[in-house]
């Protein structure tokens, strides 16, 4: 590869699909080349993810996003000047040693994510490549035998809607020939959904992801929803349509009590009895993945779930392992899932993210590359998943355009490369 140089960089507040300021970072090469990327935003984050730095001042009630483009601006500009762009091991290595704490709090992990993305998709643009084949071609990936599968969250709960249902995501996992044949599938189920919520007077307003927030007797009510509208569009269950729950734990577990509380059921169960309920709606509908179905820092727990789930679920970590190397080996040595989702402003750097994935195909756990609740067109996830054969692409619903940028990348490139 030939070596490219950094001239400069820079980066400003722009506003995410909340309507929250986030930001976005442009390199700047010797020969006038320029490539930018935005970071995402989380709602449910884990406690244990990087620091997202936020002015805490007046403007934006306390959101804005200033003190980390300045950071950008000046101090990593100054550092990364003058390196090679390919160079992203060191480029990474440099920002974290400048940032020198655990976290990322002095510079901000979105500062640092910012610059480390726009510097992979510069050194793409630079060596002419689609990012995908420049990230296969720069961390030696042999091609991957899987192309993501849309993991398409079509109802919203949790802390990323106003209903009053506890679980956050309800993924519909369609089967097809290929991609597009796939969203076809996705679209088919959700447009019944919708009828379906239509025909009930329920709300078919969306919540943060793009999916329908309606207002349920239950949680399960939401899986019902789901099968009825997957017969209806005259697709099988578990052969062309399975399901998926991020359930996002934490936000209803209380560490007082030791119990989750579920509403609107209106129960409150111990960890026993929730691994109890997740394994009796295994048995009734096709549940391909669970996330986050238990507390973050309940490893012995986790494991008491994969132990009876794994061999027929993917039992996802997200707050659990957030990305990060330390916490998925920790995981691993405690089997307490069998699969990651990977979101990289979660550690703060590719390269990091890349270490977590390469620890998790070693291991055998599977890889679901994601978005986050708050996001904008940046479609960096899309090549990272194809890149590294994710399992799935959770990008949000069908509906909502910073969602479709993701499922239209992938649309492109499976066209791009017969997938
Ligand atoms: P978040 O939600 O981006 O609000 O954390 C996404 C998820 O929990 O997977
Ligand atoms: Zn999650």
């Amino acid at each position: 590869m030939n070596k490219h140089t950094i001239a400069s960089i820079v980066a400003e507040e722009i506003l995410d699909s909340r309507g929250d300021p986030t930001i976005r970072t442009t390199v700047i090469l010797g020969d006038g080349q320029r490539a930018s990327a935005d970071v995402p935003a989380g709602a449910s984050t884990g406690t244990h993810e990087a620091h997202e730095l936020r002015d805490g001042e007046a403007r934006y009630r306390g959101k804005g996003v200033r003190k980390a483009a300045s950071h950008v601006k000046t101090t990593i500009n100054e550092a990364l000047q003058g390196m090679a762009v390919e160079e992203q091991a060191a480029i990474d290595r440099t920002m974290v040693e400048l940032d020198g704490t655990p976290n990322r709090s002095r510079l901000g992990a979105n500062a640092i994510l910012s610059v480390s993305l726009a510097c992979a998709r510069a050194a793409a643009m630079a060596e002419r490549m689609p990012l995908y084949r420049y990230l296969q071609q720069r961390y030696r990936l042999k091609p991957p035998p899987v192309f993501p599968r849309p993991m398409c969250n079509v109802l919203n709960g949790g802390l990323h809607a106003d209903n009053n249902l506890s679980w956050q995501e309800y993924h519909i996992l369609a089967h097809g020939q290929n991609f597009a044949e796939q969203i076809e599938r996705t679209w088919r189920v959700m447009q019944r959904l919708k009828d379906l919520l239509r025909q009930r007077h329920d709300r078919t307003l969306v919540g943060d992801e793009g999916g329908f927030a309606p207002r349920l007797k239950s949680n399960e009510e939401g899986l019902k929803l789901l099968a009825t509208a997957t017969t209806e569009s005259e697709l099988r269950l578990g052969d062309d349509v399975e399901f998926g729950l991020d359930v996002a734990a934490d936000e209803f577990y209380s560490s007082r009590s030791g119990t989750y509380r579920l509403s609107p059921d209106n129960r409150e169960l111990d960890p026993k009895s929730l691994i109890d309920l997740y394994e009796q709606l295994a048995k009734i509908y096709p549940l391909k993945t669970l996330e986050d179905g238990l507390s973050e820092d309940d490893w012995e727990n986790w494991a008491v779930l994969t132990k009876r789930l794994g061999k027929q679920v993917m039992i996802i970590g997200d707050d659990l392992f957030v990305t990060q190397p330390e916490r998925l080996s920790q995981g691993i040595r405690a089997h307490a899932a069998n699969a990651i989702l990977v979101k990289p402003n979660q550690v703060g750097t590719l390269t990091e993210t890349m270490e977590t994935m390469a620890i998790a195909r070693d291991d055998g756990y599977e890889i679901v590359v994601s978005h986050r609740s708050g996001e904008t067109s940046d479609d960096f996830i899309a090549d990272l998943a194809v890149a590294v054969g994710s399992r799935f692409l959770k990008a949000g619903s069908l509906m909502r355009g910073e969602r479709l940028a993701k499922y239209n990348r992938l649309l492109t490139i499976a066209a791009e490369i017969g997938a």
